[in-house]
């Protein structure tokens, strides 16, 4: 396992909360987070059929451009009825003409479950997988998941995304009822960055 020895690290997100999240996370580190926007970096198109390949083509591709060791995560929604779909399609399944909807996205999942014919439970796991590369090429690749299961009606308000329709194992309540500090605690992000931590920044 390689360890980050530099003090500046791109996060190859053009997304200002997930950057923020990162800058907090590796503060205790002495490490200085540059966004990937900040650097003039261009989003690549994601042409993986899997999280990992995803967020190294992203990590691979902001090292190269700035010969800093670069950050990026994958994430989505694997639904088991549906043989992990959207999987790396989460986002394109929100996709419209007039920008992302989740609700949609959220009906458009229930009807496809309910379409196999499969009883419940519905079981499904949040999963997001982060990659750090660097500019020689070598990377290290971090998976993290929550396991739960899809309810229906949607519920809550908090959170983003899918969250109104997950509940996590051992829970009665879906993430969208759940504050972002106790979702936080166990999700799938909080997971793939604990063994980042671990792995690279220990
Ligand atoms: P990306 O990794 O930024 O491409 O996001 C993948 C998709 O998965 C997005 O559409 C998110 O809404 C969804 N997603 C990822 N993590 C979560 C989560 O914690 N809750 C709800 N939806 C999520």
């Amino acid at each position: 396992m390689r360890k980050f020895s530099g003090d500046r690290l791109l996060v190859a997100t053009h997304n200002k909360g997930k950057l923020e999240e990162i800058a907090d996370l590796l503060k205790p580190f002495g490490v200085t987070v540059v966004g990937a926007a900040e650097m003039g970096l261009p989003e690549p198109e994601e042409t993986g059929t899997t999280f990992v390949e995803n967020a190294r083509i992203k990590a691979h591709a902001a090292a190269q451009a700035t010969g800093l060791p670069a950050l990026s995560d994958d994430s989505g929604l694997a639904v088991d009825a549906l043989d992990g779909a959207p999987g790396v399609y989460t986002a394109d399944w929100a996709e419209t003409e007039s920008g992302r909807d989740f609700v949609m996205a959220m009906e458009k999942t229930h009807a496809a479950v309910l379409a196999t014919g499969k009883s419940q439970p519905w079981t499904a796991r949040f999963c997001c997988t982060l990659v750090l590369a660097w500019p020689d090429g070598h990377d290290e690749v971090f998976p993290g998941a929550v396991e739960g299961r899809l309810t229906w009606p949607m519920r809550g308000d908090l959170g983003h995304g899918y969250d109104p329709m997950f509940i996590p194992e051992g829970f009665e309540t879906t993430f969208g009822e759940m504050d972002r500090w106790e979702k936080n605690r166990m999700s799938h992000r909080a997971d793939a960055f604990q063994k980042l931590v671990t792995g690279c920044f220990g």
